[in-house]
């Protein structure tokens, strides 16, 4: 994922001014940052769920929004978009499974509506995918039958069960209790491992640390610093981050 000078404005106010930043393929960036920066508003941007003012971002050197008509840039048809959205897993804070169906439901949905799948394929891929994520034995249950945590791992197995190319995360654990951030977590972590191609917003530094290939530092709709964890985290450059740091930590 490639984001090349990226501004959005909502209004006349300017959320994002000049991101500049590369995710390779495998790696882990962590984004951290005060409430207010932007860090939503840009991962919102990658799968074109907000459509940026200016720059451009690449998925697999893709514009997902955009097409290129010899020198003019056009809006992508809707068909396309979802196409090329289809290929980046998104998860968010508040879980969003579908209430009225089952683990093992909301999880095949995508491959069976949209990859037109036939039933029998996409339901082996669902176990084998809510297995992996510890729980096989839950797959009946509905949404309200799960804690925070189960949900948000089965938000993440719905969200692999499209194969995507990169995942989003944005806040996945904030709005769990703490005793259950740690399972979620795990998962995130085996997946990184996996080589799966990860952006996740994050308040956890723990994580961060152990798992980021690179942080980037977002303040006020800029990335102020961005690097390896360690240097980031532990020698930051700028006074921004250290005092972000220290109100966090
Ligand atoms: P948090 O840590 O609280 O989630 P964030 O870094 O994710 O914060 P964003 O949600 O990206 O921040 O918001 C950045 C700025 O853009 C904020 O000032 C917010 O009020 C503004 N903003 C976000 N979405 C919209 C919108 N749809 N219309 C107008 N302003 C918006
Ligand atoms: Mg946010």
């Amino acid at each position: 994922v490639e984001f090349l000078n990226v501004h959005k404005s909502f209004g006349d106010v300017e959320v994002l001014k000049g991101i500049n930043l590369t995710v390779q393929p495998q790696q882990v960036v962590c984004l951290i940052g005060p409430s207010g920066s932007g860090k939503s508003t840009l991962l919102r941007c990658v799968n074109h769920l907000e459509m940026t003012t200016a720059g451009a971002i690449l998925v697999d050197g893709r514009m997902i929004g955009y097409d290129v008509k010899g020198d003019q840039l056009m809006e992508a048809r809707q068909s396309e978009i979802n196409k090329r959205r289809s290929k980046i897993g998104m998860v968010f804070q508040n879980f969003n499974l579908f209430g009225h169906m089952t683990a093992l439901e909301n999880v095949m949905h995508g491959p069976l509506k949209l990859l037109k799948a036939p039933r029998a394929e996409a339901e082996a891929k669902a176990r084998g995918l809510l297995g992996k994520v510890g729980l096989a034995d839950k797959i009946g249950n509905y949404p309200s039958q799960l804690s925070g945590g189960q949900q948000q791992r089965v938000a993440i197995a719905r969200a692999l069960s499209m194969d995507p190319d990169v995942m989003l995360f944005d806040e996945p654990t904030s709005a769990l209790d703490p005793e259950l951030v740690g399972e979620v977590l795990e998962v995130m972590k085996k997946l990184a491992r996996s080589g799966m191609t990860m952006i996740v917003v994050t308040h956890e530094m723990g994580f961060a640390r152990e798992v980021a290939d690179v942080v980037a530092f977002m303040d006020n709709g800029v990335i102020v610093e961005q690097g390896a964890p360690d240097d980031v985290l532990l020698h930051p450059q700028h006074e921004r981050t250290r005092s972000f740091l220290a109100r966090v930590s």
